[in-house]
């Protein structure tokens, strides 16, 4: 059965922004307080010849709000176990390769392996809850990345507000919960089986999150299972809704695409570089506080150019695979594959050359600390 989206998430009256003409993009530019009817006009065709103009504006605002910094993160695969059947993924259940979960003790491995490379933020990932990777295992995980990183997030299964706040007892403190697509049909069709068919339960996960104290919620599409507008204009629907009622709580963005996995899924919707950037673009315009993110599935060369425009944090050096940082040649398939598959010292040494400063600690957590600390 398809489910039924909610009111506030419904995008129809904005859609026909795909028809918009360049006035209304005009307009969308100077627009004193953009929303959803200006992004569906920035992401339109009309909307082409401007593209230099959104590329200045997203660089100027990403300078003023985010300064030249980039900040740095790492994803650490915890277990590739999953009883899902996302259509797109390579851990999906029915994929054939070898399962595994990293123990305490590889997992200490793991960290201490990021920490030597420099990181003070990563990003911990499991598939489905499973007996071998559950609750918590996860929460253990935490605790022990915790004890070393001054940042740790954690991209997982949805869970209840209760293990939100499990987790942000124990040093949690973003939760990553991709909607994937906001299309209820596309949705129902493209997660085959398990738990995660659940559309509505996945949509309320960052509201739960952010009820539970969690200080930041990663969202995110994968661009390339649906119409990209149509779901563009939910992700800034449900970022706003959130924004609206969880405003203690700090949101990111993130614009995955669609890359070669085990299973072969090919996209019915491809997403090209020029299109993700004028999607970044219009998103910083649209919500310049907002950090964007832009991960290692892109290729270097459009990493390189994105960096501070519009894009305020990046992974490097990740592996997708479970204990893939300490493996010369990797034993199992990623989740995908890695585009951009530079060293640390190399992804900061371009940021360097382009007049940008990579950013290991997230001081925004500090002062927010010691603002907490001075306040009781
Ligand atoms: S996307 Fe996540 S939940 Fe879906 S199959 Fe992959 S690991 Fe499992």
């Amino acid at each position: 059965m398809t489910p039924q989206m909610p009111a506030w998430l419904d995008p129809s009256p904005w859609l026909d922004g795909r028809g918009s003409t360049p006035a209304d993009v005009e307009r969308a530019l100077v627009c004193d307080a953009p929303g959803p009817r200006e992004l569906a006009a920035l992401l339109s065709p009309a909307a082409d010849p401007f593209l230099e103009v959104m590329a200045q504006r997203a660089l100027a605002l990403t300078q003023r709000r985010f300064g030249r910094t980039i900040s740095m993160y790492a994803p650490l695969y915890l277990s590739n176990y999953c009883t899902n059947g996302c259509a797109y993924c390579g851990f999906a259940s029915d994929r054939v390769q070898p399962r595994r979960r990293l123990e305490s003790p590889e997992a200490e491995e793991e960290l201490a392996m990021l920490k030597e490379m420099g990181f003070e933020e990563v990003l911990l990932l499991t598939g489905e809850r499973t007996s071998h990777a559950g609750f918590d295992y996860l929460l253990e995980c935490v605790s022990l990345a915790a004890q070393r990183f001054h940042a740790v997030g954690v991209e997982a299964f949805p869970m209840t507000t209760r293990e939100y706040a499990l987790l942000a007892e124990a040093g949690c403190s973003g939760v990553t919960v991709y909607q994937e697509t906001y299309d209820p049909r596309r949705y129902v069709r493209l997660h085959r089986w398990g738990p995660k068919k659940e559309y509505l339960d996945r949509l309320e996960a960052p509201a739960r999150a952010m009820e539970a104290g969690m200080r930041t919620v990663g969202m995110g599409v994968l661009l390339g299972l649906s119409d990209p507008v149509f779901d563009a204009v939910c992700l800034l629907l449900h970022a706003g809704h959130l924004q609206r009622i969880h405003w203690k709580s700090g949101i990111t963005l993130s614009f995955p695409r669609v890359r070669p996995q085990a299973g072969d899924f090919h996209s019915e919707f491809p997403v090209d570089e020029a299109w993700l950037a004028r999607l970044v673009f219009a998103f910083r315009i649209i919500l310049p506080d907002v950090p964007l993110l832009l991960s290692t599935r892109e290729r270097p060369e459009f990493r390189d150019g994105m960096a501070g425009l519009g894009i305020s944090k990046m992974s490097a050096g990740s592996r997708t695979t479970v204990g893939g940082y300490g493996e010369a040649e990797s034993m199992s398939e990623g989740q995908f594959e890695v585009g951009d598959k530079r060293s640390v010292p190399e992804v900061c040494t371009m940021l360097r050359n382009r007049g940008l400063d990579p950013v290991f600690k997230n001081w925004d957590i500090v002062f927010r600390d010691e603002e907490a600390d001075g306040h009781g």
